[in-house]
């Protein structure tokens, strides 16, 4: 594996182990190239929910509140 893909790799585990918990992800695409992988219903709701990158969440904090 090259050391982007690693790169990508590693950042999509972060992503899942941190913003994963938070109650309004719905899901987190396995897509390592996919820039917003987070389904966000906080915004739009659990029917239409908002891809967003993971600078979002970092912003947003809402994954903090357990
Ligand atoms: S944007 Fe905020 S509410 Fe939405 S998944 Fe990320 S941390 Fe949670």
């Amino acid at each position: 594996m090259d050391e982007v893909m690693q790169l990508k790799t590693d950042l999509h585990r972060l992503t899942v182990e941190l913003i994963g918990g938070c109650k309004y992800c719905s899901m987190i695409s396995t897509n390592v190239e996919f820039r917003t992988p987070i389904y966000c219903t906080k915004f739009t709701g659990a029917i239409h929910p908002t891809c967003v990158d993971v600078n979002t969440c970092l912003a947003c904090q809402e994954y903090k509140n357990h």
